[in-house]
């Protein structure tokens, strides 16, 4: 297969020919009624298309669908939750819903829930509930872009109007792209160049909110919690109560906690920080708020653009926290304007490298089980919290790919897509191909180590000792590399290597000169190519290097090294 050449600004255009803005409807007349669709965007803050849809209407529906197939448990996923979303997801989710209706509530009106595949239902309450008006956020998304054609398609044939405004980023990533001729930039300075100061000024929130009209035959129901969709028995698995409260409520409020510390907000530095602080974790937090919307990033932008205005020595982009929400627009508008961003194999931007597909070590790697403490306590507070740290995530997303595993990013992203509560498209698809060299970043010499890289922040190994009480009584000369404890230690420890917690599933040392052979050579052939590798050239890689090593399966060979 070749792959395909970088959009011309013509393709661009007409592959995304759903336009952000307003369709109006010149025969419509004020005072019908309207519906807002919430998806993300789950706040009353700063939410044009809520404004818009409360004025000039007799009624207002405000509508969440809950698709079954992103909400039912699936008892053969890894860990509890549906196929796609991790059970923190979800409750979290829910608690934004109750919040948003009683939100609502405070205006007038209430959420009304329903159930189906998105595109369909809200065709039907279009359909039942005579709407002549459709409000909701534009979403730059492959799944929204389908679903909103659908609906957007219907809307417009049967002259409704539709009303979809750019708010969950701080730019319209079509404007970034037009400006670049028709192309994403692909470097972060020059998106801010082009970007330059965002053009808005916050939406006022609806000082109330038209009633709902007449539901006739649609089945409304008020906000689930997770038992009735059917999650039971999963209490011990996670924190309680949970870390995040999700809402629009709970999103302000931390919001105004980091931002009233205004020297910490102006001298916020990234990398900087230690990713192995959870009593106090060292950046905002904020990510799953905005992943949902419960926060609008124009109005945390806003806050901090107040912050540096009274505290005149502050860090800038890339490292400051303004340039944090930066990479978020940064990574929205690459993936965007790039068919296929969350693949390699037609991902024109994209190194194609002849990853491994394991599915022993990504399920080793994914169930904490590396036998490389720094790791697996990673991993086991993903999975507890649905969140870790940036570079925390830098050091597993190394360690599966370009450091020590060589598995495939897109495994790597799929258990991050599914876990973390804030997990989004544009922004864990950019990240990972960032940290496995696909793109972006290319010095693939520079290593994660899974052992020196945690231990310069958290030395004693608290961090360890917490999310893998296994090895709490290790001391602290081997808590990050226990399997060369003696076994008087190990036994004095209680924790035998090999049995109460595994052996290295890899010896890293070899496996990191194994990894910059194989990206060496990667490299080579999409230099050679000009990064139009075919299904054979893979091929004769993948054959070269066997041939090189002259050992036949390489992961296997490192893997009996320890086990
Ligand atoms: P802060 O440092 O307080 O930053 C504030 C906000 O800026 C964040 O909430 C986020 O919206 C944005 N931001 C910060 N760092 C980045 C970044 N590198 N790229 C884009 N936006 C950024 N972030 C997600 O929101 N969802 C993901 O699915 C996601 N997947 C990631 C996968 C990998 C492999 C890596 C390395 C990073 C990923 N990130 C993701 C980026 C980043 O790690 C998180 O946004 C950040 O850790 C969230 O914590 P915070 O809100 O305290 O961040």
């Amino acid at each position: 297969m070749q792959l395909q050449l970088l959009p011309t600004s013509h393709t661009f255009f007409t592959r995304f020919s759903l336009s952000p803005f307003i369709h109006r409807n010149p025969n419509m007349t004020s005072g019908s009624n309207s519906l807002m669709w919430f998806r993300k965007g789950l706040r009353i803050h700063d939410n044009p298309a809520l404004e818009y849809a409360a004025k000039n209407s007799n009624h207002v529906y405000p509508v969440f669908v809950i698709d079954p197939h992103y909400m039912k448990p699936d008892p053969n996923s890894f860990s509890p939750g549906s196929n796609l979303a991790g059970l923190n997801r979800i409750r979290f989710l829910l608690e934004s819903l109750v919040d948003l209706d009683s939100g609502l509530k405070k205006l007038g009106s209430r959420l009304l829930v329903l159930y189906g595949e998105p595109s369909d239902v809200v065709i039907r309450c279009l359909k039942e509930w005579d709407i002549k008006r459709l409000c909701f956020e534009y979403d730059t998304e492959p799944y929204y872009q389908a679903l909103d054609t659908k609906v957007k398609n219907y809307a417009l044939e049967n002259g409704i109007e539709v009303f979809s405004p750019v708010t969950h980023t701080l730019f319209n990533p079509v404007e970034i792209i037009e400006k670049n001729g028709g192309k994403p930039p692909l470097s972060y300075q020059s998106f801010l160049k082009l970007a330059g100061e965002p053009h808005w000024s916050i939406s006022s929130p609806p000082s109330t909110i038209p009633p709902i009209g007449d539901l006739g035959n649609l089945e409304v129901s008020e906000v689930p919690t997770v038992e009735q969709l059917g999650y039971q028995d999963f209490q011990e698995e996670y924190p309680d109560p949970p870390l995040f409260k999700g809402g629009e409520s709970e999103a302000l409020r931390r919001l105004k906690e980091s931002t009233n510390n205004k020297e910490w907000v102006a001298t916020f530095e990234k990398p900087k920080g230690d990713p192995s602080a959870f009593i106090k974790p060292a950046t905002t937090m904020l990510s799953p708020y905005l992943k949902f919307g419960c926060l609008s990033t124009r109005y945390f932008y806003q806050c901090i653009k107040e912050v540096q205005q009274e505290v005149k020595n502050h860090t800038s982009p890339p490292v400051s926290l303004i340039g944090q929400l930066l990479w978020r627009d940064f990574f929205y508008t690459v993936g965007f304007g790039t068919p296929n961003f969350d693949r390699m194999r037609g991902n024109t931007i994209c190194k194609q490298i002849p990853w491994n597909d394991d599915d022993e070590l990504l399920a080793a790697w994914r169930d904490a089980r590396t036998g490389f403490p720094w790791i697996d306590a990673i991993m086991v507070q993903l999975r507890k919290w649905g969140w870790i740290h940036h570079l925390a995530r830098h050091s597993v997303a190394c360690f599966l790919t370009r450091g020590d595993l060589f598995v495939h990013w897109e495994k790597g992203r799929d258990v991050f897509e599914r876990i973390l509560i804030d997990s989004d498209w544009a922004i864990n698809n950019g990240n990972w191909l960032w940290l496995s060299c696909s793109s972006f970043f290319y010095q693939y010499n520079r290593i994660y180590s899974p052992i020196s890289f945690g231990k310069k922040y958290d030395p004693t190994g608290a961090y360890i000792r917490h999310f893998l009480p296994v090895l709490k009584d290790m001391p602290k000369e081997y808590i990050y590399e226990p399997w060369k404890a003696p076994l008087s230690v190990q036994t004095k420890a209680k924790c035998i290597i090999g049995k109460d917690y595994p052996k290295p599933v890899i010896c890293h040392d070899d496996a990191i000169k194994e990894c910059k052979r194989k990206l060496a050579a990667a490299y080579e052939l999409n230099k050679k190519t000009n990064g139009v590798v075919s299904d054979e050239d893979m091929k004769k890689l993948r054959r070269k290097l066997v041939e090189d090593q002259g050992q036949g399966n390489d992961s296997r060979r490192l893997k009996q090294k320890l086990i």
